[in-house]
């Protein structure tokens, strides 16, 4: 009979009636017993200690207070009009004030009842005052043993209409002993025992009426781990039936090629996470199963070593490979990197970009064709129809933040068998994130740097030091350095940025002048091979000062440079702040990060420089990006409906998200498909609740 009453309309729980069903169903969406069971208290009141007036202090806790309203008065101010009310206790006398005074409030407010008053106390005028209080008449204040009160989150438009905090308490207390031991348990006993759990009943009880904070923290600690269990069970099994279903085509060689790349022709000894990962990948590509993976690795943390190493392996088992990268600067560059490495071995790599000329574009769609080229480096221009190989077997995505779903799933259809697909990013999103939302994906983390990598020293400077900081440059340039100043630039404004670029170039050119500096600028209206020109005079450090916008925020590597002026540091985000960091600090040379911004700052603005100037920590500096921004907009706005949570905060339950994660691992791990009995609940909850929320077509 639970599920039944459950599921049932509230409007036929005792003292509801037609008129507040209606209400709460059109202004909080509650429908069903089960609705109203879960629209849980958004904040409880400590109500443990009653206080008397003259313990008052000016401080502004919240505090109850019991007495009596002995006057009542309306007044205008401003032609604005407020209520304000004399309470009184054995100890002295208290000001009470409403703003915003309705017929509604006058009435509702008891006088010369012993009633108990709850607020903030604040001094105004030094006089305490309190504002708004919640009054509760002590004949009715029957629920006097509770401790913590519960507080639902409600508008004056209900109260009046007589659903208050009262009506919420009663409700819902009436619909936990309607259902008696009926709320189902919807994880294991050993689930439960593991994890030290309380039971789903005894937790809904206690997060609605908490007999101590300890109650609550169970209650709390209970419900947002059963929340993140089950979306995290979501994302397992979507795995595995993709897996299941998704084939890969074995890389069982480590042959030749990998072997004397590996042996000969390794221009440094790989870190031992650059290892770890290749391991981890090569394991991955041995079985029958497509692969997904993704790969983080902080700026700098040598992830195209592992991608060639990777691409190696996909030849010696007579597969092609590809690598795709979000600008053509950026896959210029990995193209020519490659080239040097393999310069050596017999080879055949490919550029393809919007760039590349309607011959060579015919020649490459044919060597992809008969087989002749091993590895094809691009743009999007790759994903092009047009563009067919003889067989894809690894692809992978540089900066996959840049990309979407929709083009990923592009290059799982140029092979008849999937390619395998590893995608990189040198934005790590907070493993939190990481693990909730890319629970269907399996993530390696290089977690180290190549050593003998100084730290990056980072600054904050404002337009009064722009002196010194130009004297700082010349130095450094004196020193045999380079330099790079960058310009933001802001889709919304693009002309405006351009302007700020152009001048900030001519500044540049009068403080620096020729011949003693040479000067680059790059920016997005350039032509390709401008651009290209432009970018080959830095790299080949005939010129020491290169401007730009964030053009350059991906990839570009010249380790001589070790100099980052950041203009307007404010406008930027911290994740392309760290990118455009990432610039500088590749070679041996101490390298240094200037962020340069106007004098007066917003507190996120103030966060962002401080974050940055504490720390080179990509994954620290994700959290703080999270913290600031929210999870959807990290995730971007088309996936963040899917993180929205009900109870779990994923800044502060972090610890709550690895644990079910690790629950949810070990459960598949035993029962793939959950048909052991000790599991029937989890399934049955499964099926019910959360089947329908998985799409079992995406591509991730
Ligand atoms: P990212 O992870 O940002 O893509 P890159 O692959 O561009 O980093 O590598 C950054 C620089 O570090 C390159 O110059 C690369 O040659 C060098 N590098 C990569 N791995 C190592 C290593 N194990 N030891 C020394 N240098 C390395
Ligand atoms: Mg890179």
């Amino acid at each position: 009979m639970s599920a039944l009453y459950l599921q049932s309309s509230i409007e036929y729980v005792k003292g509801i009636g037609t008129e507040k069903a209606n209400l709460l169903k059109k202004q909080l969406n509650i429908h069903s017993c089960e609705d109203l069971l879960n629209y849980f208290p958004f904040r409880y009141v400590d109500k443990s200690k009653i206080y008397k007036i003259n313990q008052l202090g000016s401080s502004s806790a919240e505090i109850q207070l019991r007495g009596k309203i002995i006057s009542l008065k309306e007044t205008t101010f401003n032609k604005k009009s407020r209520l304000t009310a004399i309470f009184e206790d054995s100890t002295g006398k208290l000001e009470l004030i409403w703003f915003n005074v309705t017929n509604w409030l006058v009435k509702s407010i008891p006088l010369h009842e012993e009633v108990l008053i709850f607020g903030k106390v604040n001094a105004f005028n030094g006089k305490l005052t309190l504002a708004h209080p919640e009054i509760e008449k002590m004949n009715e204040a029957k629920l006097a043993h509770i401790v913590l009160e519960p507080i639902y989150s409600n508008s004056e438009k209900l109260q009046k209409r007589g659903i208050n905090q009262r009506f919420f308490k009663k409700s819902i207390r009436e619909i936990l002993v309607a259902i008696d031991d009926q709320i189902e348990e919807n994880l294991s006993q050993e689930i439960l025992v593991n994890y030290k759990l309380i039971s789903r009943k005894k937790a809904y009880q206690q997060i609605h009426f908490p007999n101590s904070y300890v109650d609550l923290q169970q209650a709390e600690y209970r419900l947002k781990f059963e929340e993140m269990f089950f979306f995290q069970l979501g994302f397992g099994l979507q795995k595995i039936h993709r897996q299941r279903i998704n084939l890969g085509n074995p890389f069982s060689n480590v042959g030749h090629h990998f072997n004397e790349f590996y042996n000969f022709h390794l221009p440094f000894q790989l870190t031992n996470a650059q290892k770890k990962v290749i391991k981890e990948i090569r394991k991955d590509l041995s079985r029958n199963i497509q692969m997904n993976r993704l790969l983080q690795g902080d700026v700098g943390s040598g992830k195209t070593m592992v991608a060639l190493l990777s691409m190696l392996l996909a030849i010696d088992n007579g597969f092609q490979a590809c690598m795709i990268a979000p600008t053509e600067i950026l896959a210029v560059q990995h193209y020519k990197s490659i080239c040097e490495l393999v310069d050596e071995m017999n080879i055949s790599v490919h550029l393809l970009t919007g760039s590349t000329s309607t011959s060579e574009r015919k020649l490459i769609h044919q060597e992809l064709l008969s087989g002749k080229i091993n590895i094809l480096v691009g743009t999007h221009a790759l994903l092009e129809e047009k563009v067919q190989f003889k067989n894809l077997g690894l692809a992978i995505i540089d900066e996959q933040h840049r990309f979407g779903v929709e083009q990923r799933s592009r290059l799982w259809g140029k092979n008849s068998i999937h390619p395998h697909i590893l995608v990189m990013t040198a934005t790590p999103i907070p493993r939190t994130l990481a693990m909730s939302y890319y629970s269907d994906l399996d993530v390696s983390i290089i977690d180290e740097l190549p050593s003998g990598r100084k730290e990056i020293k980072t600054y904050h400077r404002t337009d009064s030091n722009r002196l010194s900081v130009f004297g700082f440059l010349k130095n450094e340039i004196k020193k045999g350095r380079q330099v790079y100043i960058v310009y933001p630039l802001i889709e919304e404004s693009e002309s405006l940025d351009y302007k700020d670029l152009m001048d900030g170039y001519e500044s540049i050119v009068r403080d620096f002048p020729m011949p003693d500096y040479q000067i680059s600028i790059v920016h997005g209206k350039m032509k390709a091979a401008d651009k290209e020109y432009e970018m080959q005079r830095f790299v080949n450090n005939q010129t020491q000062i290169m401007i730009a916008t964030t053009v350059i925020e991906v990839g570009v590597n010249v380790p001589n440079a070790s100099v980052m002026v950041i203009e307007s540091a404010e406008k930027f985000g911290l994740s392309q702040l760290h990118q455009l960091r990432g610039r500088v600090g590749r070679g041996a040379e101490q390298s240094y990060c200037i962020l340069m911004t106007k004098s007066e700052l917003s507190n996120d603005a103030q966060k962002r420089i401080k974050t940055m100037c504490e720390t080179n920590d990509g994954f620290r500096i994700s959290e703080v990006d999270l913290e600031l921004r929210g999870p959807g907009n990290i995730l971007g706005t088309q996936q963040s409906g899917t993180i929205d949570f009900k109870k779990t905060d994923l800044i502060h339950d972090k610890v709550i998200v690895s644990l079910s994660k690790s629950c949810v691992d070990h459960l598949l791990q035993d029962d793939p498909d959950l048909t052991k009995e000790k599991n029937k609940a989890i399934r049955k909850f499964f099926l019910k609740y959360h089947k329908n929320k998985i799409k079992w077509s995406k591509i991730s």
